[in-house]
């Protein structure tokens, strides 16, 4: 199965520009220099309906910022975030709890996100409630719906979670970003905590419901196999910034950005005697509290020229909607 067809005429859902998040830490009162660390740093992105964007990268790397940002769970320090043409970052109180409705997440560890003395129909009701969608039968048949929906029975509304296998939960976890009827899920490492049989059945779950709903989807992965599978398009973050975004198979048959490269020699192949020929990562992410000056990537990039140690590259897009930000390998042109 393949990621549903998504129209390229459609006006984006959702929009960030120069989306940034600085946490200022330690220090202390009598320290000299306030220390700051960049989690995220200028990120430009737009999501049409019905679109799954995902994000790559190691960990560290602002992916789950980035998601936090865009549904406002963490408070932007700038940018700009936009959802269906309305400026989220200003939204008062009660506008930003009504938009929430059609911005949900997902959580990786779908155990430690549902409260273990809820029963499952307490939880996927939960969200109708708050937003008083239903009450009484219409409540509980609409919950019946919903774990229909991701594959479960009416039967398993009075159990706890605990009686569920990882899969099951995370469904579960689903039925409850879906009860509230949203048009957007940030799903931050899904699957990550699954067996591969299950993760399998899990997304193909989330591409079913894609098709039927129109979902827009900002899937956060670490996993690039899984990434390839749901995305139509991938963006590739290294500390904090978007170095390489393209459609899927661009991204998949020429990766540009020597990262990209990197992480793709990573990826475990069947036959390894088909393995790409590319230079695997050296070293560890550094510090976003004193990220590398110019580019961030040069102190692993075997490619890196003097310019790359003092100027930091900009993200260009060229042919194919494929942007990359490196000095060396830039945007293919045709
Ligand atoms: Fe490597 Fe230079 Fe490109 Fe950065 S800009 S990825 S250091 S070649």
């Amino acid at each position: 199965m393949s990621a549903p067809i998504v129209s390229n005429d459609a006006a984006p859902l959702v929009e960030a520009r120069g989306l940034t998040k600085h946490y200022p830490v330690g220090g202390g009162f009598f320290a000299r220099e306030k220390l700051v660390v960049r989690a995220l740093d200028g990120v430009d992105l737009a999501l049409r309906p019905g679109e799954t964007l995902g994000i790559v990268g190691e960990s560290g790397c602002g992916k789950s910022t980035l998601g936090r940002c865009l549904l406002r769970l963490v408070e932007p320090t700038a940018g700009e975030v936009r959802f269906d043409g309305r400026d989220v970052l200003t939204l008062p109180a009660a506008d930003l709890r009504r938009m929430r409705r059609a911005m949900q997440i997902i959580f990786q560890d779908p155990y430690a996100s549902l409260n273990p003395r809820m029963r499952v129909g307490a939880i996927v009701a939960e969200g109708i409630e708050v937003h008083g969608l239903a009450e009484g039968a219409e409540k509980r048949r609409r919950v019946e719906e919903l774990l229909r929906q991701v594959g479960l029975g009416s039967e398993h509304a009075d159990r706890y979670p605990h009686e569920f296998s990882g899969g099951q939960r995370q469904r579960i976890g689903i039925a409850r970003a879906l009860a509230v009827g949203p048009r957007f899920i940030v799903a931050d490492e899904p699957v990550s905590a699954l067996d591969l049989s299950i993760q399998a059945q899990v997304l193909n779950l989330l591409m079913d419901l894609q098709e039927q709903m129109g979902l827009a989807y900002l899937f956060i992965s670490h996993d690039l196999r899984v990434v390839e599978h749901i995305s139509h398009r991938v963006a590739v973050m290294y500390l904090g910034r978007i170095v390489e975004r393209a459609p899927r198979a661009l991204l998949y048959a020429n990766p540009r950005h020597p990262y990209t490269r990197a992480l793709l020699a990573a990826v475990p192949v069947a036959d390894p005697r088909h393995r790409p020929v590319r230079a695997p990562l050296q070293g560890d992410v550094p510090s976003p509290l004193k990220p590398p000056s110019g580019c961030s990537f040069h102190p692993r990039c075997p490619y890196a020229e003097p310019r790359c140690r003092s100027d930091v590259p900009a993200l260009v897009e060229g042919a194919g909607g494929h942007a990359v930000a490196c000095h060396v390998f830039p945007a293919p042109t045709e």
